[in-house]
């Protein structure tokens, strides 16, 4: 992968929240999630699930608190200057780099969210925050990993994640990064279409459940962004974001798909694997959804809801 260093960033795009905007911080450990709305789909929208990291380490908002300053996150600084073209030095800051992909990904659905019939899509904005934040769904701290706030429109990520996706869940590649905002911003994509108020409905964990069909689709989805990365241009509309994506870029995708799998995380935290407490897919089906997602470069076949075959 190579990001296009004349590339004009939107800043707009994302804002850096900085450390304990959740309010003094939550006490960390990864389990204090709220779930407002009685445990159904007003919640947060995450990535993995939420105990399951936890478990694997005592959720990692702490680690964030400690190691604030790597990878060049200085935290609450001004994105329009560090990520601005007159900072040459600005893509090798996470936070420039993870704007860059959510520049691409919003400039992918500009183009493919009118194709599903549902209107113009409609842009949103990723807050970066460390160990604690406040959102719309209430209050949430990094153990919860990354994740989409229906009640606010937003994601939240503290970059972070990453280093623990990579050190305990083994998906070093940095493609890993704009597979994972991809992922949400497919959750964003869905709050738009309805189809997340839909899945509200029905139920909330077991192998074939609403939860597992609609994450299941944002990794579609996701895949579909990847398929057609490559021509998302900057803010201008003249300059590629990505001077190149490879098949390892893919691959590695493709890797941290299958590592936050259910069952292996399952696996992983010392259990037994019990698919009826699948919320997000086993490892073969998320693998295999964004899979299909980048093979067929198309969101209308993430139709993960109207299939036998999930
Ligand atoms: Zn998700």
């Amino acid at each position: 992968m190579e990001l296009n260093e004349r590339a004009e960033l939107d800043t707009s795009q994302a804002n850096d929240l900085g450390r304990g905007s959740g309010g003094g911080g939550s006490g960390g450990g990864g389990f204090g999630i709220p779930i407002p709305g009685g445990g159904g789909r007003g919640g947060i929208i995450g990535i993995v699930v939420a105990v399951l990291i936890a478990l694997l380490g005592g959720g990692f908002g702490l680690n964030a608190m400690t190691n604030g300053d790597e990878g060049g996150q200085a935290g609450g600084g001004d994105l329009d200057q560090v990520c601005s073209t007159a900072n040459p030095d600005r893509l090798d800051d996470a936070r420039c780099r993870n704007l860059l992909y959510v520049n691409s990904i919003q400039a992918y659905w500009q183009t493919a969210y009118p194709e599903l019939g549902r209107g113009d899509y409609e842009p949103t904005t990723t807050n970066f925050f460390q160990a604690a934040v406040n959102t719309g769904c209430g209050q949430a701290d990094s153990g919860v990993g990354p994740f989409y706030c229906p009640a606010d429109r937003k994601v939240y990520i503290d970059l972070s994640f990453y280093d623990e996706l990579a050190s305990r869940f083994g998906a070093k590649g940095e493609f890993a990064q704009p597979y994972v905002l991809a992922h949400e911003y497919g959750h964003h994509v869905q709050n738009l279409l309805g189809t997340n108020a839909k899945a509200g409905q029905g139920d909330q964990s077991g192998p074939t459940s609403a939860s597992v069909r609609l994450e299941l689709q944002a990794d579609c989805y996701a895949g579909a962004w990847a398929r057609h990365a490559t021509e998302s241009k900057d803010k201008t509309g003249q300059e590629p974001l990505f001077t190149s994506i490879t098949q390892t870029d893919i691959s590695e995708a493709v890797q941290a798909a299958e590592a936050i799998g259910d069952d292996s995380i399952q696996e992983r935290s010392g259990g037994r694997v019990n698919p009826d407490q699948f919320t997000h897919g086993t490892s073969e089906q998320r693998k295999r959804w964004f899979s299909q997602g980048y093979d067929r470069g198309d969101p209308k076949t993430c139709d993960t809801f109207g299939t036998d075959q999930l």
